[in-house]
């Protein structure tokens, strides 16, 4: 660059340590949030700022990652890290309720609240079509998914693109061969530059970060502390417990360091925190696990993606804590098989919850649906529901923080069984 070596006015911003300005930003958008209130609203545009430049790259970023990955091993290895993905994401997501409703039923947030009056009728449930679920993982165009970031079919697409680009690599015609490297090297080319500019956009992101922060803290804070604290404390213990118990407990077993762990995945888990989006997320999940952690593209490339789509431990967490909330609050609490068929609807819900902002409230409605508390207007349930709605982006903060290190944590463990993973990464220094 032209400029290098001289000496900048901005220098102190660009040449500090990024991790130590995001944390500014976070603290510091927490306290100027409190302090100033509502009103600093008008700042939102520079959180929004931030979101849009992630989300510009998410799409090309998956694309290129994944065609490249594809491309580079076989696919019976790839099913192999399918399935391990697959089970992780499965069996975690299964304890993280399990974990909500525990510390649910120990709190017992809500309990003598005493909404109750009405009481809603159940509404028939209509379960979720899991065959055209599946069937939609396979794209009509693969354009249109493209266009409508839908990030489930385009993986789908973009696997098989690249398996069949693997065979124009070895083909005996050397035309063909010679056309698949060059086609290999530009999706190669294009993901290095994802990586680049992801780069770039994070030297915003203490001032995204310090917005976002403000806005909700601005917004929301002062609610936190009256009778939802509870349900706030709950949820945030059940993530603390999942965390430290589920995800330190699967790392030492596999003899990988937690704290390392964590310092390699905090600018992820800092960015999900603020941005409540896992698939925003994506561009900082994939750069930490490429040069934080180590972890070899033909992996991660698979396996982030589909867990900013289908891993979601902290929604699970949240959806527990919340229906058991609800329950006390209208003075009506789970009996057990209730609380078991929670684990089965959470476990689906949140599989089924979009990467987005919010989207783990709306998908709430499942769960309280299939225990018989329908959400319907003027009942107690649904005051309930408002209720927590109103906290909704305080308790966003932490799911999507959660969700986006278990799809790390999960990531990291199957790159370990399948030695793709470069250990002296998480070694001291
Ligand atoms: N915001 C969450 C995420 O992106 C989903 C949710 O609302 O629970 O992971």
């Amino acid at each position: 660059m032209a400029e290098m070596g001289k000496k900048g006015a901005l220098d102190w911003y660009f040449k500090s340590n990024l991790l130590v300005r995001i944390l500014i930003g976070l603290i510091g958008g927490a306290i100027v949030g409190l302090i100033v209130g509502p009103g600093i609203d008008v700042i939102r545009p520079l959180g929004t700022l931030f979101i849009r430049l992630l989300q510009m790259i998410v799409v090309p970023l998956i694309i290129a990652t994944l065609v490249v990955g594809a491309a580079s091993i076989s696919p019976a290895r790839l099913g192999k890290i399918g399935i391990k993905i697959v089970a992780f994401y499965l069996l975690t997501s299964a304890f993280a309720v399990a974990i909500g409703l525990l510390v649910g039923n120990i709190i017992r947030p809500g309990a003598g609240m005493d909404l109750a009056g009405v009481t809603g009728q159940a509404r028939e449930v209509t379960p979720p079509a899991v065959i055209d679920t599946l069937l939609n993982i396979v794209p009509t165009n693969p354009f249109a998914a493209i266009a409508a970031g839908q990030v489930l079919p385009i993986i789908f697409f973009a696997i098989v693109f690249g398996i069949a680009l693997s065979y124009l690599q070895i083909s005996n015609d050397e035309r063909i061969k010679a056309a698949g490297n060059t086609l290999f090297q530009i999706f190669d080319a294009a993901a290095e530059i994802m990586y680049i500019v992801v780069r770039w956009i994070l030297q915003y992101a203490p001032i995204g970060v310090f917005a976002l922060i403000a806005v909700v803290f601005g917004t929301q804070g002062a609610q936190a502390f009256g009778p939802l604290g509870m349900v706030t404390l709950a949820v945030y213990i059940g993530i603390a417990l999942h965390l430290f118990g589920v995800y330190g407990g699967l790392l030492a077993i596999n003899k990988l360091s937690f704290t390392r762990f964590i310092a390699g995945a905090r600018e992820a888990m800092i960015t999900a925190f603020v941005s409540r989006s896992s698939g925003g997320t994506l561009p900082v999940t994939m750069r930490n696990a490429e040069e934080k952690l180590g972890i070899n593209r033909t992996v991660y490339g698979f396996t982030l993606p589909l867990g900013a789509t289908i891993n979601m431990d902290g929604t699970a967490i949240y959806q527990g804590v919340c229906a058991l909330f609800i329950a006390f609050a209208i003075g009506m609490p789970l009996a057990l098989p209730q609380q078991l068929t929670i684990i089965i609807t959470a476990v689906l819900a949140s599989i089924g919850t979009a990467g987005v902002p919010g989207a783990g409230a709306i998908m709430l409605l499942l769960v309280l649906d299939s225990v018989g508390m329908p959400v319907q207007e003027g009942t107690p349930v649904a005051l309930a529901y408002a209720m927590i709605l109103g906290i909704d982006a305080l308790l966003d903060m932490g799911r999507t923080g959660l969700n986006v290190t278990g799809d790390l944590v999960g990531t990291s463990l199957v790159a370990k069984s399948e030695k793709e993973i470069d250990l002296s990464k998480w070694k001291k220094g």
